[in-house]
Parts: C-alpha cells; structure tokens; sequence
C-alpha cells in the first residue's frame, strides 16, 4: 500500500484497530463485514475475504474517490454501497456493515412500524442510532440493486437493517460508526429477547436460485 502521508497511516491503523475490536465483540463471523473511512482524495476499505479480526493497515484497499481501486488489495465487495453512502450524505466519513447476529436474526423479522425495523426501546438506542432504524429490502449482497436501495433511506438517517442480510452504520468519524453498529446489535437483541413471535420471513426461492 502506498500509503506515505501520515494522516492516512494514523488512519489505517485507527482502522484496524476498529475492525479488531468489533471482530472481537463478536460482531463480523468469519470474513464477513466490511468498513470504510474517507481519507484525502479517496477512501480505505476493508479487503475482500479477509476476517476483519486479522487485518493489518498494508491490508486495507485505497480507492479514490471515484471509487477506483488504487493500492493494496481487491476491496470488499460492498465498495458500490459504501460508496452511496458517501455520495448520500457528505457529512459521513465512515461506514461499517456487518453479519452481527442478533442484527441479521432481527433483519429477518417483518417490522410492526414499516419506517423502523428496531422500536425505540431505550434512550441511548435513539441517541446512537437516530429515532427510527429503516429496514431495507433484500438485495444480493454486493450488487448495484442492493447499493440503490440505499436511495430510500429518509436523509439523515444513522443506522439501517439490510433485510436478511445484516446491519448498516454512517457516521462522521470511524468510532462513533463503529459504536452505532454495537448499540444496534445490542438494540436487535433486546428486540429479540422482548418480542419473540412467528412471522420469520427466510429468503425466497427466487432469491436463493439467483445466487446459485
Ligand atoms: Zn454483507
């Protein structure tokens, strides 16, 4: 990676550090996950098929900001995801998207309130994650359809589900979406530990045959 600039270096490492810390909560099973940071000219992402929990900074993958892949390796597949994020709200200067279980368990529950898959159980909740927590239809993972999903997101919005998929957190710096992505594991559990019910709803059969 080249990567000289020091700010950029300071920010690989707070990067990695991020990823080993939500890897050791738990949070990203086996490689999944993936998270990014704005950095001059461009971004750094994760890598694709690489544990969030093993990455050093030389692993991360530098894009520009067109969303080009630059230096180190291939990104993560989600790079059109992100990159909407970015494009959605220009105050965000990081994202992060995880398989966090309780977030995926919640992502396959229809919600009562259609503007939020996560009632507002408790204050902190409301304060990380915004006033209501949209969940965003299926879309194969790492396709443009599921990246233009992100369109219908109300402006402002913090953090969303991705219907049987997993979590979504923007934010202005890396730590405050990394703990946005914590607390909305943490309010999927209490959804779940508080409204268990029928009405699971698994994948289609047209769905799974378009990943086949
Ligand atoms: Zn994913």
């Amino acid at each position: 990676m080249t990567t000289a600039e020091p700010h950029t270096t300071t920010t690989a490492e707070d990067m990695v550090a991020v990823c080993r810390g939500l890897a050791a909560a738990g949070l990203s099973p086996g490689s999944s996950g993936n998270v990014s940071v704005r950095i001059p000219g461009g971004f750094l992402t994760t890598p694709t098929g690489r544990p969030l929990g093993t990455l050093a900074a030389a692993d991360l993958s530098v894009l520009d900001r067109d969303g080009r892949h630059r230096a180190g390796p291939p990104p993560t597949k989600e790079v059109p995801l992100h990159l909407r994020l970015y494009a959605l709200n220009r105050a965000t200067q990081a994202v992060v998207h995880l398989h966090s279980p309780y977030a995926v368990a919640a992502a396959c529950l229809e919600p009562d309130d259609p503007s939020s898959a996560l009632p507002p159980y408790t204050p902190y909740a409301v304060m990380r994650l915004g006033p209501a927590v949209p969940l965003l239809p299926y879309a194969r993972p790492g396709s443009e359809h599921l990246a233009a999903l992100a369109d219908r997101l109300p402006p402002g919005t913090r953090a969303c589900l991705l219907a049987n998929h997993g979590s979504l957190t923007r934010a202005g710096s890396l730590d405050t979406a990394a703990q946005a992505a914590v607390e909305l594991e943490e309010s999927a559990r209490l959804h779940l530990l508080l409204a268990p019910r029928a009405g699971v709803r698994p994948l289609t059969a047209e769905q799974c045959a378009e990943l086949r």
